[in-house]
């Protein structure tokens, strides 16, 4: 089958009944059983690290057994969870949850569980029939249950511990197309992590439309060391069921400890393959500076086609320094892709076109924060350089909208991204209202050139709570709804202020500063001012101190910061917090949870240093 089987007459993508990730598997582990389908490279022993493979036709065995087992103890629907260590187990336990007729729920490696309130959080949401391990985490895992009565605990089953033989009594599940296979869930950084429902035909088209802009042939191969609870580390190993050829999986540590092993897996190979791989914006500054082949060595990059950038802003600097320092080595200059995804939509929203550069422009501070893109010398003190997402997904749709009325706004003005495709998940686990809220809305009014162009008056669109807006066709993310900062009724993006905090001075640790605003009368008593009306906003800046500056006095970091944000946003900061390196509440992927952040300032538990929880609108 090729691409074009998968596109209806209008040349929109559209998956049939008889493409749930179940057939897809099948075809490939009947069809090409001897061929290389996920390859973990373990570091944890050697240093060049040793090889784990998985031909498709083994993958098929054990899928088999492990669902056989899982049909034996849970019903059809229940949920599945995944706590296994990043490695060829943890891909067996995602597929065989949904080879059971299960939902998969892929969640963290026991072993790195930084906090267990986040997992336990996630657990009481999704409620578990069974959970998937490897029988190295086994007792970790049991570890996180012990506290439950006996009757509560969800059945504990090692994958590797199943024989093949198991397999034998598999039955294939009654599942649809439209069937829930798995639950995303969110990154948690406005809110608790909300479980997203996606479907067989979710995960199919969004695969299909990566594939599409990404220009990924049979043969192209992926590396990734991302972790698979993340949306776009779960997506990178399910490609190769729709697309691509075989990928190459290591742990997220074995990346940030020696860098150069990702890069070097991306490296043109005998067999001539293209490659591609996925990450967050820091890891490629990480990998600029510290992933560097030793000198004389050979590298060779020419035949990277894609390097998805996104799941947070991406900034100019990351992007320069890692062309700057792999172009040497034949890295094309169309390699890097921003993009723009979210769980809600599966993963994939937008993206550079293959054959484009990163697009970059400069847009005037003032008429940005009023809603407006207006470009402006990028030497200018009011330069807000903007990084452009691309252009929608084939098959996806995205309108920036008034979120008041839901009514389309014209290119070049800032609103709301909505978006529609059937790559939506259908809706949040367990929470209807939300789910309603966020899932189906209606446009009420679209403009002339519209971007809906296409859809059906009465088609669903997702509140994405993302800002964006297009300029020259192109889609731009300008911040989150839920953490602009609104003092004396005028816009400022928490990104913007940050950056000018961090650029003033270097004290302050990059990438660990938090902007947000908070109301005079949310105040503990002792910090409010006298004669500060009720509702007025002021601006904090909570900031982690850098290495080396653990100890400066904090009054003249405070004064040029303040200086500096005075003199480019034109607003006071009413108070600047350092803070100690770590006590800035972040979601298991790294991104800073503001307004989490926010809370803990409020609570005061913040000025003792100690460290956060992350969620604080989670149960307890
Ligand atoms: P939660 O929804 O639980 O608060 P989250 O929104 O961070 O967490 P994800 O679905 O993992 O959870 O992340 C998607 C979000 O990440 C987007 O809605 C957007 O805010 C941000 N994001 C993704 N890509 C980009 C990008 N290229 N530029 C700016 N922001 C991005
Ligand atoms: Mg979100």
């Amino acid at each position: 089958e090729t691409f074009d089987d998968y596109l209806d007459e209008q040349g929109n993508i559209s998956i049939r009944s008889d493409a749930t990730m179940i057939d897809f598997v099948d075809k490939h582990s009947a069809g090409s059983a001897d061929e290389l389908a996920y390859r973990y490279i373990d570091y944890s022993r050697e240093r060049d690290g040793e090889y784990h493979e998985l031909t498709w036709g083994q993958f098929g065995v054990r899928l088999r057994a492990v669902a056989a087992r899982l049909q034996q103890v849970t019903q059809p629907g229940d949920r599945v969870a995944i706590l296994a260590p990043q490695g060829l187990d943890y891909v067996v336990a995602m597929f065989a949850a949904v080879y059971a007729g299960n939902i998969g729920v892929p969640l963290f490696d026991p072993e790195e569980l930084g906090h267990t309130g986040r997992v336990h959080s996630v657990l009481r949401d999704c409620r578990p029939a069974a959970i998937l391990t490897a029988s190295s985490a086994a007792a970790r895992v049991r570890e996180i249950f012990r506290e439950l009565p006996a009757a509560q605990r969800p059945r504990i089953i090692a994958v590797d511990a199943i024989p093949d033989i198991v397999g034998q009594s598999w039955i294939r599940p009654d599942v649809k197309i439209d069937d829930v296979a798995y639950l995303q869930y969110t990154s948690g950084s406005t809110r608790a992590p909300a479980g997203v429902e996606i479907t067989h035909r979710a995960v199919g088209t969004n695969l299909l439309q990566m594939i599409d802009a990404l220009g990924i042939d049979e043969t192209a191969r992926g590396v990734t060391w991302l972790p698979m609870f993340h949306d776009m580390g779960l997506l990178c190993v399910i490609l190769p069921v729709v697309g691509g050829g075989f990928i190459t999986i290591m742990s997220p540590s074995a990346f940030v400890r020696r860098p150069y092993r990702w890069i070097k897996e991306l490296a043109a190979a005998s067999d001539g393959a293209s490659t591609y791989a996925a990450a967050p914006n820091f890891a490629y500054e990480h990998a600029a500076v510290r992933g560097l082949p030793k000198a004389g060595e050979d590298l060779d990059l020419s035949n990277v086609i894609g390097l998805i950038n996104g799941s947070e802003p991406v900034s100019v600097a990351s992007m320069t320094k890692f062309n700057d320092a792999f172009t040497p080595y034949g890295l094309s200059k169309t390699a890097m892709k921003p993009c723009y995804g979210m769980a809600e939509a599966t993963l994939f929203v937008s993206a550079t076109k293959r054959e484009d550069e990163a697009m970059v422009v400069y847009v005037d501070r003032a008429e940005l924060n009023a809603g407006r893109m207006v470009e402006v010398d990028p030497t200018s003190d009011s330069a807000v350089a903007q990084v452009s997402c691309g252009f929608v997904a084939l098959s996806q749709w995205a309108t920036i909208v008034d979120p008041e009325t839901g009514a389309e706004r014209p290119d070049g003005e800032v609103g709301e991204i909505w978006l529609h495709g059937a790559n939506m998940g259908i809706g949040y686990w367990g929470r209807e209202q939300e789910s309603e809220a966020t899932f189906r809305n209606r446009l009420t009014a679209r403009q002339p050139h519209s971007h809906a162009e296409g859809t059906a008056p009465q088609a669903d669109w997702m509140r994405t709570g993302d800002f964006g807006a297009y300029h020259n066709g192109e889609l731009y993310i300008t911040g989150r709804v839920k953490d602009l900062v609104i003092v004396d009724g005028r816009n400022h993006y928490p990104q913007d202020l940050e950056q000018t905090a961090q650029e003033a001075s270097n004290a302050l640790r990059p990438g660990f500063v938090a902007a947000f605003s908070v109301r005079a009368d949310e105040l503990p008593a002792a910090l409010r001012e006298d004669g500060a009306s009720a509702g007025s906003e002021q601006l904090v800046v909570v900031a982690e101190r850098g290495t080396g500056a653990a100890k400066l006095p904090p009054e003249p970091i405070a004064e040029v910061v303040r200086a500096q944000i005075a003199a480019k946003h034109g607003v006071a900061v009413w108070d600047l917090l350092l803070v100690p390196a770590g006590s800035i509440p972040r979601t298991s992927s790294g991104k800073i949870a503001r307004r989490a952040c926010k809370a803990a300032y409020l609570e005061g538990t913040l000025r003792g240093g100690r460290r956060q929880q992350e969620f604080p609108d989670a149960e307890a």
